[in-house]
């Protein structure tokens, strides 16, 4: 019998993997539902193009990891749809990355299905033989405040029961740590209310082309700097007081497209609180200025966790594999270090390689 704890993408890929594999697994879930943040995502599972600029742009990160990960994601999503999952894309929209999206929904009945009995509202971890798929420490603001943001400002955009409980038990029994825990995947976000189900729609995707000012209207990063995928702009803001920053847009960057939006139509979606009128701003707005939204840096899911070797066994520090222990998605550190890369491909390809090595070892 092996114990999955959590039933997130990697959770209910493993128990599924497990299952068709013919092996026993009693699968906990903490939270009041299975999907973790999974079932909030935009779900695209994506890998790079190409492996060079993957390694050139995560260049801290375990290059073990990141080959496993590059090199099975297309196979892993030939499982998935051998298991029924329908893509809704077939490409993700990037030139830099490939991969494909699916209905978060729909993925996450297909795979429950598939995973057989799951325990709602159960937490606990022992010392059975175990793969750790909690999803990583975003929600725990102790742990946020430790490793990622000593001001402790950051605001959640995730589900909020991945409190580092798979990397504390892991700790316990001996673990060693990745690099990169000082990092984070997530959004800047409007400084305002929103709930779980306006993560994707209000990320305020367009630092590219905006002016970034902090709150004392120092002007801290460059639009020329951004990353494709914005998350260093986010990163950035995180160090900034209070995690917050104004994003002052012109004539130029309102006519700008993001996805299938303006960037006018985003700021005009925005809720009203963020929406800062110019004359309201702690400083002087730069020249040709016509919007500004004060944004707040938003974690997503970590990005450094538990050392793993390439058969998502947890090491310690001296590299020598926990006895019966595993880790897979975020609870795993070392893939996307110093960039970014996909979650969900991280969880799909951890997930069943530590299905099909615990299901080896038992
Ligand atoms: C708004 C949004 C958009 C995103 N878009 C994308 C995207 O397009 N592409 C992409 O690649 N990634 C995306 N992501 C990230 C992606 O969702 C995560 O990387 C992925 O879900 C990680 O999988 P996981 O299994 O590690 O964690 P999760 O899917 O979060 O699952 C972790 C599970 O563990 C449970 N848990 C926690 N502690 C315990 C415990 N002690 N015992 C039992 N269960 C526990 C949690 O409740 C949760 O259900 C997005 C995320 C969000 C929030």
């Amino acid at each position: 019998m092996i114990e999955v704890a959590g039933a997130g993408m990697a959770g209910l890929v493993v128990a599924a993997r497990l299952r068709e594999l013919g092996v026993d697994a009693a699968v906990r879930e903490k939270g009041t539902r299975v999907g973790g943040s999974m079932l909030l995502s935009s779900c695209v599972l994506w890998r790079h193009a190409d492996w060079d600029t993957f390694r050139a742009e995560c260049p801290d990160g375990d290059e073990r990891l990141q080959r496993l990960v590059w090199e099975r994601l297309d196979d892993g999503l030939a499982w998935l749809r051998s298991l029924g999952a329908e893509p809704v894309w077939d490409e993700t929209g990037n030139p830099c990355t490939t991969g494909q999206r699916f209905d978060p929904r729909s993925l996450t009945t297909m795979l429950a299905e598939r995973a057989g009995e799951i325990e709602l509202h159960s937490g606990v971890l022992d010392d059975a033989p175990t793969i750790l798929c909690t999803g990583g420490f975003a929600a725990s603001s102790e742990l946020v405040t430790r490793f990622v943001a000593p001001a402790g400002s950051l605001r959640l955009r995730a589900n909020p029961w991945s409190t580092g409980d798979g990397l504390n038990h892991a700790l316990a029994r001996g673990a060693a740590l990745t690099g990169g825990m000082a990092e984070f995947y997530g959004r800047n976000m409007p400084d305002a209310d929103w709930d779980e189900t306006q993560l994707v729609s209000l990320s305020q995707l367009y630092g590219r082309f905006a002016r970034c000012f902090d709150e004392d209207g120092v002007e801290f990063f460059r639009a020329e700097d951004v990353s494709w995928s914005e998350s260093n702009i986010v990163q950035a803001t995180a160090r900034r007081p209070g995690a917050k920053a104004f994003y002052i847009l012109d004539a130029a960057a309102l006519e700008q497209w993001v996805r299938e939006q303006t960037v006018a139509e985003i700021v005009a979606a925005a809720p009203a609180e963020a929406r800062v009128s110019l004359t309201d701003l702690p400083f002087d707005p730069p020249e040709g200025a016509l919007a500004a939204v004060r944004v707040i840096a938003s974690i997503t899911h970590t990005v450094g966790g538990l050392r793993i070797d390439d058969r998502a066994r947890v090491l310690d520090a001296g590299g020598t594999p926990l006895e019966a222990l595993w880790a897979a998605g975020v609870d795993a550190g070392g893939v996307a270090t110093g960039g970014y890369a996909s979650g969900l491909a991280q969880a799909l390809v951890l997930g069943l390689v530590a299905a099909e090595d615990a299901a080896a070892a038992i």
